[in-house]
């Protein structure tokens, strides 16, 4: 019986996982459930799978979720507020495996908290990884974690690994990674309207269902820039060799590319269960209740090359990597607050790459040897976004 703490349980990755969780729970037990705000979505999760923790970032919302807690017959789960307690909970002894599934920034310290404490890390949470680089790898290292990829791309990457591989090891059996992409829904939407585009059309997926800041990232393609910098450092690849593709029926997750021209693909329905059970049963595997795959249903596979052109997001990611040091916590910051101000509607969906670009004009790849580096670079690039905010649109 392994332990688990689900950090941000009541997100799109969260719900997924308890889905599988409840498949198993001769093999999983839920120690720790974690969520921002969303006090009733926690509190039903607390019925259904009895952990011993239960953490509501927001204070206010505790003490709301506290009394609705001591009022039930669920009265011995522990309610805890505040982001150190995701610390704390993402460390606990009889925690096994840690699923980091906040999104954005916020999710950096309880992921690498985590890491450092030897756990299984089960990362959803891209943006921590792509901030923080080589210090969340290198501390995976330290404390002989396991880190296993949740984001389907790089999940599918991991299954066509060479057999034994752990993630972070250099690969000289790779000559490329070819990392899938559906395209978003804005894939042939002609690049003058995209302008107008609204927030209702950002966020509506062809192919997958995910939270809102996700859905925004794959309209712009920023999720694949985000996920090209995820892919080198996980595989210790270059970004020269990772070839992103546009490959619009969202069937193939990704595939590597072998020096001996073969080329590994993983498959399955555009469902998020797949890599989860995956990583959750790994190495051995178990049921994620996904339907199989009707391969007739799909019936044919199409493959295209990504405009950077309509897609600039893609091209400053491709920039960020190369640059290195703090520019990828930049770049994630940047976009972070222009996602949030166009969800807000006060920003236009094209004004993104236009303040993401303009931030990272304002800072140098300065090495990111540390932490306190790292959060630093990311609080100045979101004050810096604020301000080429207000310059340009105000
Ligand atoms: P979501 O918005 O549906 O859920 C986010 C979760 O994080 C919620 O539980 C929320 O309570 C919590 N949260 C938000 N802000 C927080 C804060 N400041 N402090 C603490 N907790 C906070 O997001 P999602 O779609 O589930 O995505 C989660 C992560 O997984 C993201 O990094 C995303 O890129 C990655 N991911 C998601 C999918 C998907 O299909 N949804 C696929 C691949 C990767
Ligand atoms: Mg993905």
């Amino acid at each position: 019986m392994k332990g688990i703490c689900i950090l941000g349980a009541t997100g799109s990755i969260g719900v997924s996982t308890l889905d599988v969780v409840a498949r198993h729970s001769d093999k999983y037990k839920v120690i720790a459930l974690t969520a921002n705000t969303n006090v009733d979505a926690l509190y039903d999760q607390c019925v259904a799978h009895h952990p011993e923790y239960a953490v509501v970032v927001d204070d206010a919302k505790a003490i709301e979720f506290k009394e609705k807690i001591n009022n039930s017959n669920i009265s011995d789960i522990k309610v805890m507020s505040g982001t150190n307690a995701l610390e704390f909970v993402s460390t606990l002894e009889n925690v096994d495996s840690v699923m980091a599934a906040i999104v954005g920034a916020a999710g950096l310290l309880p992921s690498l908290a985590a890491a450092k404490a030897g756990k299984t890390v089960l990362l959803a949470n891209k943006e921590a990884l792509v901030m923080s680089g080589d210090i969340f790898m290198q501390a995976v290292r330290d404390s002989g974690a396991r880190l296993l990829p949740i984001d389907s791309e790089h999940n599918a990457i991991f299954q066509c690994m060479p057999a034994g591989y752990t993630a972070g090891d250099e690969t000289k059996q790779v000559r490329r990674i070819l990392l899938t992409a559906s395209g978003g829904p804005f894939r042939e939407t002609p690049v003058e309207e995209l302008h107008d585009v609204t927030v209702d059309q950002a966020v509506a997926h062809p192919k997958w269902d995910m939270g809102r800041k996700i859905s925004v990232d794959s309209a712009t393609m920023m999720n694949k820039g985000l996920e090209l910098i995820e892919a080198c450092l996980l595989f210790n690849m270059s970004p020269d060799d990772i070839q992103v593709v546009i490959h619009k029926q969202s069937i193939i997750h990704s595939m590597v590319d072998y020096v001996d021209g073969s080329v590994l693909a993983q498959m399955g329905n555009p469902d998020m269960r797949i890599p989860i059970a995956h990583a959750m049963a790994w190495p051995e595997r178990f049921e994620s209740g996904v339907e199989p795959l009707d391969i007739f249903e799909v019936g044919k596979m199409d493959f295209e090359q990504p405009s950077l052109q309509r897609f600039p997001c893609l091209r400053l990611a491709y920039e960020a990597i190369k640059a290195g040091g703090i520019m990828p916590a930049v770049l994630n910051a940047a976009n972070e607050i222009a996602v949030d101000e166009f969800l807000n509607e006060r920003l236009k969906f094209t004004d993104i790459p236009v303040i993401i670009e303009q931030c990272m004009r304002r800072f140098s790849a300065e090495r990111a040897d540390t932490l306190e580096i790292i959060l630093k670079a990311d609080q100045e690039a979101r004050e810096q976004s604020y301000i080429i905010i207000k310059e340009l649109f105000r």
